[in-house]
């Protein structure tokens, strides 16, 4: 095991917004992480590292203390669960909205609804609450063309400018949640390795407040 501390990046977007926070806050990597095909990255903070892996698995590495700290999107948390992790501070980056969606002029007929989603547990759990039966089909991408090809009645997204609903003739619904990405920490990570995570956080909470 390292002795650095070990941050785990969600890539894609969120990356994106996440590197220049971690830069005011000391900690750059110190090749560009966007040419290069590693996955561990060594930061020009000694003392710290990053991996940098899809944000479905950051709450596992996390949760299982193979890395100490990690960014998140809440729709990932919302999904998966949060058992075991601290999640001690909003980045407020990537922000978007989880949401319901239709075809342009969609109404229920009463009967049971086809939701397509990748977000399942969050979708069973948004019918369920409002004492809705909903038949929940998972799907891995493209969930906007479920509902165009009949596979499904309505669908259960992230939502940022809706220009990819209106392309395909779908309007938004109902917002089930406010996205944004998240700070995790290792439960036991923040007990044994407290000073150097709440000097990380610390750091964290000022570039945002800065943002
Ligand atoms: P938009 O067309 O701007 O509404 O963006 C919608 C699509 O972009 C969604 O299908 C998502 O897959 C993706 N997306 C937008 N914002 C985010 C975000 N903050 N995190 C992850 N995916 C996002």
């Amino acid at each position: 095991m390292s002795d650095q501390l070990t941050i785990a990046l969600t890539k894609g977007r969120i990356l994106k917004e996440t590197l220049p926070l971690l830069a005011s806050a000391g900690i750059a990597p110190v090749e560009d992480v966007h040419s290069s095909r590693k996955l561990v990255f060594d930061t020009t903070h000694p003392g710290v590292r990053l991996v940098i892996i899809r944000g479905s698995d950051v709450p596992t590495y996390v949760r299982h203390g193979a890395a100490d700290m990690g960014v998140v999107g809440k729709d990932i948390l919302l999904e998966h669960g949060a058992e075991g992790l601290y999640e001690p501070l909003d980045l407020g980056i990537a922000r978007c909205r989880l949401m319901t969606a239709g075809r342009v002029g969609w109404c229920s007929n009463g009967a049971r609804i086809r939701v397509a989603t990748k977000f399942v547990n969050i979708t069973r759990r948004h019918f369920a609450r409002q004492g809705v039966h909903a038949d929940v089909i998972k799907l891995y991408g493209a969930m906007e063309l479920a509902p165009l090809m009949n596979l499904a009645d309505l669908i259960v997204d992230i939502v940022d400018t809706g220009n990819t609903l209106r392309a395909n003739g779908m309007e938004p619904l109902e917002e089930i949640a406010a996205i944004s990405s998240r700070l995790i920490v290792n439960k036991a990570a923040m007990r044994s390795r407290c000073a150097i995570i709440q000097g990380v956080i610390g750091d964290l909470a000022a570039a945002v407040g800065r943002g």
